[in-house]
């Protein structure tokens, strides 16, 4: 057996370390998933993320660093974590150019949980909630796995609780479920799995309703106050009022975000 010269075994044991510690990361992030839906995922298995069917996805598709546009069209798994859901009020000022944490999808991953829209797969699985009972609201579609329509119900108690300054944000909602792509793109919305609510769009802001300024650059705008946000978090839902291509109407189900 050949001898490995210390300083050399030194060398390559802070590399393995590196590596160790860089997947350790990796993996705990990607670990929320596990948490975030327990009635599908059952662990991760070196770059494997096993489902309970036995079915498994790889977690990394080892391409490497991607840029913004690369990430929204051809994600992996790991990339749904590149940018980290800023829990709490949001810091003063806009989010950073590019900064849109929750847009990176990786289509596989939930079009299995909650079925291909384009197949026809989702809408067996909707079911009716009413929204804001107290109010008047109306009835609203939405999943029922991973227990999202409970967890919109519950948030649809608590913003029956605010007071009336609020109501007009919340109602009419303009719409849940519908199997529709993502404006200027051919990537299924999150509202065709069923996972997403628009609130009153006359009181909400879509950056693509306005124009870049001089240095092409999307100005923020918000009116949707955060108290709103905030019982929707609770629930597991993230909000488009923190993206920097914002859309202040629209949450949608992605608990594994907001673990920490
Ligand atoms: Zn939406």
């Amino acid at each position: 057996m050949r001898r490995v010269p210390a300083m050399m075994l030194a060398y390559c044991m802070s590399l393995l370390t590196v590596a160790a510690s860089a997947a350790a990361d990796g993996a705990s992030q990607v670990h929320a998933l596990i948490k975030a839906y327990p009635d599908f995922l059952d662990r991760i298995d070196g770059n494997d993320l096993v489902w309970k069917d036995g079915t498994r996805m790889s977690v990394d598709d080892k391409k490497g660093a991607k840029d913004f546009e690369s990430l929204l069209e051809k994600p992996d798994i790991k990339d749904q974590f590149a940018m980290s859901y800023p829990l709490g009020r949001p810091a003063a000022g806009p989010p950073q150019p590019n900064f849109d944490p929750g847009r990176v999808r990786y289509m596989p991953l939930f079009d299995k949980m909650y079925g291909d829209c384009t197949k026809g797969e989702t809408l067996p699985k909707l079911v009716e909630i009413t929204w804001l009972p107290k109010k008047n609201g109306e009835k609203l579609k939405i999943t029922a796995v991973n227990g999202v329509a409970e967890r919109l119900a519950a948030v649809s108690r608590e913003l029956d609780e605010l007071s009336d300054e609020f109501v007009k944000f919340l109602k009419p909602t303009s719409g849940t479920y519908n199997c529709r792509v993502i404006a200027g793109t051919d990537r299924i919305s999150a509202h065709g799995h069923g996972i997403a609510i628009d609130i009153n769009s006359d009181q909400s802001d879509y950056w693509m309703w306005t124009k870049p300024d001089s240095n092409g650059l999307y100005p923020y705008r918000n009116r949707v106050p955060y108290e709103i946000a905030e019982i929707f978090e609770k629930y597991g839902f993230i909000w488009g009022g923190k993206w920097y291509h914002y859309d202040t109407m629209h949450f949608e189900y992605r608990p594994e975000l907001l673990l920490r």
